[in-house]
Parts: C-alpha cells; sequence; structure tokens
C-alpha cells in the first residue's frame, strides 16, 4: 500500500491544519439529526477533496460515532468507505458524461428515502463545472431541503459558483497546509515508517508540493523506495535545488558578479534542475528571509516574479533568468542615482516652501539640523513665503506617494513602465510636476484615461484636488543633470 493511501485521513481528527472547520463539523454532529446542511468545500488547489467529502459522508452517517469522528468500522461507514451503497452518490461535475445526466439524477433519484443510510449523500465534485440547466436543478432541489438528503459540493474555483447556491450551503474554506505543519507532518511519518530522513529534505518536500499533503506524502514514498530522504537525494530525485544552491546564487547577484552569476546558471541547469521550480524555490526562500534585508529582497522577488511569467515564453529557460538578473542590476544602479535626487530636491523644496502655519514641530527641526548661516536664509524664505503660499508640501514623500499612486493603479503595464521613469519633482499649488524619462512612460501619461486616474490618485495622497503636468526629459540627460547638480 502506498504511503498516500495508508496515510489518507480516516477521521476528522487525522486531517491536518484543517482545525477551523474540524471543530465545526464535530459540533454539528453533536446534533446531525437536529441540524440540516448541504456544504460548499472549497480549496484553493486539489487535495483530498473526495477524502473529506467522504468523511462528512461518513460522520452523518455513522452509528459508532467515536469522539465525534466516523468510527470506520460500522456497516454505514464501510458502505461509504467501498462505494458499494446506492445512497452514497459520487459524480464529477469534470466529466463531460456526468454534465447531461446529472439533473435527471438529481432531480429524479433524489426525492426518495435512502435505501441503507441514515442519509442519502450526494458528492459533486468540481461543481462549478455544471451546466446552467443542471445549476438550477440543484438549487431547486437544495432549496427545498429534506432532512434525509445531503448534498456536500466540492470546488476549487468558488467564484465560478452561483451566489444563489452558495448561499444555501455552509461553506468551509480549506488551508493550505503551511511548510511547518507539513514538516512535522511527514516527520510523523517518516518516523512510523523507521525511515531515516533529515528536516531539511522534508523541507524541500514541504515547499515544492505547495500545501498540498497527499503529493508531499506520495514525494516521500518515492524517495524512500531508492534512498535515504536526505537533501541531496531529495533534488536529485525530483528534479529541484537544495537551499545552500539558492542562497549562493542570491548573493552572487547582491554582490554583482556577472560572469559567476551565469556560469552559476549554466551549472544548475547541467545539474538537471527544473529552472522553473527553481525560480519558485526562490521566491519562497526570498519570502522566508525578506526581513533580514528588505530592499534587495523586495528587488529580487520583482526579478524572479518576471522570471517565472516569462518563462514559459522561453524555449531555453536559462536566458530568461539571465536577462531578467541582468536587468535587475542595471536598474538597481539607476535606482542609486535616483534615489539621491529626490532627497535633494526635497530639501531644495523644503526651504523654499516651508510655512509657518504648518512648520512649528517639524519645521523648526529640520532648520536646527541644517547649519546657521543656511537655516537664517531659510527663515527669511519662510517669512517670505507665509504670506503666499500657505501649502505643506515640503513634508511629502515623493517617491512614497508616487509608488503608493502606482500600486493603487493596479495595471501592470503601467507599473511596470512608470516606476522608476517617471519622478515627480515637485507640488506647486495644484499642479504636480512630472519628469518622464522614456518615451514609454511619457506616452503612459499623455494617455487620457491613465493620466486621470494619476490625477484622481494624488487627490487623494495630497488631500486636495491637483493636476500633472509631465515634462519629457532623455533618461541620460536626466541623471547626467542630477549628477552635476
Ligand atoms: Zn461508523
Amino acid at each position: 500500500m502506498s504511503l498516500a493511501n495508508k496515510y489518507r485521513p480516516q477521521t476528522f481528527d487525522e486531517m491536518i491544519w484543517q482545525e477551523h472547520i474540524i471543530d465545526i463539523l464535530k459540533a454539528q454532529m453533536q446534533s446531525r439529526d437536529a441540524v440540516h446542511h448541504n456544504y460548499l468545500l472549497f480549496w484553493p488547489r486539489g487535495t483530498w477533496k473526495t477524502t473529506s467529502a467522504r468523511l462528512i459522508a461518513k460522520a452523518l452517517n455513522c452509528l459508532d460515532l467515536q469522539n465525534w469522528n466516523p468510527c470506520n468500522h460500522c456497516v454505514n461507514c464501510e458502505l461509504i468507505n467501498n462505494e458499494t451503497s446506492l445512497d452514497y452518490v459520487e459524480i464529477d461535475a469534470a466529466s463531460h458524461t456526468w454534465v447531461d445526466d446529472i439533473r435527471d439524477e438529481i432531480i429524479d433519484k433524489s426525492i426518495y428515502p435512502p435505501t441503507a443510510l441514515r442519509k442519502k449523500i450526494y458528492v459533486i465534485d468540481e461543481v462549478h463545472m455544471l451546466s446552467k440547466s443542471a445549476f438550477n436543478a440543484l438549487l431547486k432541489t437544495i432549496e427545498e431541503p429534506k432532512w434525509n438528503v445531503c448534498f456536500i459540493l466540492a470546488t476549487t474555483e468558488i467564484h465560478k459558483v452561483p451566489d444563489t447556491i452558495i448561499s444555501r450551503c455552509q461553506v468551509f474554506n480549506y488551508r493550505k497546509v503551511l511548510d511547518w505543519a507539513m514538516i512535522s507532518h511527514l516527520e510523523h511519518i517518516c518516523k512510523n515508517e523507521n525511515l531515516s530522513y533529515t528536516e531539511s529534505a522534508l523541507r524541500i518536500i514541504a515547499e515544492i508540493s505547495e500545501g498540498c499533503v497527499r503529493d508531499a506524502v506520495k514525494y516521500v514514498d518515492q524517495v524512500s523506495i531508492l534512498w535515504d530522504l536526505n537533501e541531496e537525494n531529495v533534488s536529485r530525485f525530483l528534479g529541484v535545488a537544495w537551499e545552500a544552491l539558492i542562497e549562493n546564487l542570491l548573493n552572487l547577484i547582491r554582490q554583482w558578479d556577472r560572469n559567476t552569476i551565469f556560469s552559476k546558471l549554466d551549472d544548475i541547469e547541467q545539474h538537471g534542475i527544473d529552472l522553473s521550480q527553481f525560480a519558485k524555490q526562490t521566491l519562497w526562500y526570498i519570502d522566508k528571509h525578506m526581513l533580514e534585508d528588505v530592499d534587495f529582497y523586495l528587488k529580487c522577488s520583482e526579478c524572479f516574479w518576471t522570471i517565472i511569467s516569462t518563462l514559459k515564453w522561453y524555449p531555453y529557460p536559462v536566458i530568461a533568468f539571465k536577462i531578467a538578473i541582468n536587468n535587475l542590476v542595471s536598474l538597481d544602479n539607476q535606482k542609486i542615482d535616483n534615489q539621491s535626487i529626490p532627497k535633494y530636491e526635497n530639501n531644495n523644496h523644503d526651504m523654499k516652501v516651508s510655512s509657518p502655519s504648518v512648520s512649528s514641530e517639524k519645521g523648526k527641526k529640520s532648520v536646527d539640523s541644517d547649519s546657521s548661516s543656511e537655516s537664517k536664509q531659510e527663515e527669511k524664505h519662510v517669512k517670505k513665503e507665509q504670506l503666499t503660499v500657505p501649502s505643506v508640501s515640503w513634508s511629502f514623500d515623493f517617491p512614497a506617494i508616487w509608488s503608493r499612486v502606482l500600486f493603487w493603479m493596479n495595471k501592470p503595464t503601467a507599473q511596470e513602465n512608470l516606476k522608476d521613469q517617471a519622478i515627480i519633482e515637485k507640488k506647486e499649488g495644484s499642479v504636480v510636476e512630472i519628469t518622464v524619462i522614456t518615451p514609454l512612460a511619457k506616452m503612459l501619461l499623455n494617455n487620457e484615461e491613465n493620466k486621470k486616474v494619476v490625477e484622481q490618485l494624488l487627490s487623494k495622497e495630497f488631500w486636495e484636488a491637483v493636476s500633472i503636468t509631465t515634462t519629457f526629459v532623455k533618461k541620460e540627460e536626466y541623471f547626467a543633470k542630477k549628477m552635476w547638480l
């Protein structure tokens, strides 16, 4: 018997990481005849769907509940486990043969009481695939619930299930199993089976199975047949990278040793490591270590995200890696220049537009920190400006505002191409001046619709209605100018 079958949960208590559902189900079993429910089980990704549906079916029918779990030995439990009862019907809506039959099956047969079980159970897997007429038939049936008929619907795409159905079911969202819970589950299995393992090997398995317990157990089974479960064997068998390899590559990127990075990538490919899996693993690694170096890892995660999304278009995946990593580092160099600019501009701005009405606390602080002659100058400015510009723009963090605006724009092309290529220079009254340094950025911001959205978002940021003006400056000229300023 395979490990996946052996460790398939037979009771609620054996379902790992789903306590939020199990607690409710067990409570319901305490008054299972008084309360009637149809169920809609939602999984982010297919795992143990029929097993879970079957567990509920067994619990609703079991003659000898054990701590509100199905007993698995009474005649009803066995009928369901062996699928030998006419009262227990499993339908896979994804298989087309059922789509036409399901209407008759549901309408005609569900009106008869169960023959052997306490409750007649219909499990409809991938319910979102039903046709409209099938959904109507289903709706009619569950609108007039009978205590001895129960529908257990399962789906991976709940947004495709009509609201009318959802509102008549108790919905259970199953959680993706987190890595640490998965690792401890796998450890439990290894100990039970006397398998030799290392924790890091189990970690790799947990990561690549992405929360799917069945897959994880299957991998343990496959590797352990031939070898010990250590990092090297797991990575060799499953074509995945081990952590040190990922760490090493990220370090090379940090040091920007391009030749070594590129030859490392070739090595990785020649080792038979699946590069698309490798990109995903790197993202997980980054996510785990994000707080250790937020700026660096955020940039890397964007880069690896790009790699994952472009990989399917590239016949030679290693090239996709090289291009994206190269872009990451050249962008990074630009950004260093770029970052120094808004700072300079802001300071400049500070002096120009500080207004005493807002200044008191914050204004004084910045004045104090400047050298005395400058602060005198500034005070003059302040006095001069105080009557004309009662604005608070000196305190705005333009780069931060700009990244929020792009975020809320929620338009990937614009986000991608305006991020470092459009820079807020200043705000004069209700006009925000933006410099664009590529033709594409210019085009994007001149587009009426985009412009309107940007202006609306900026108005929210500045708490007043603002409009934008854009000036195009060639990238090279822009940076050259800023460098020499
Ligand atoms: Zn039982």
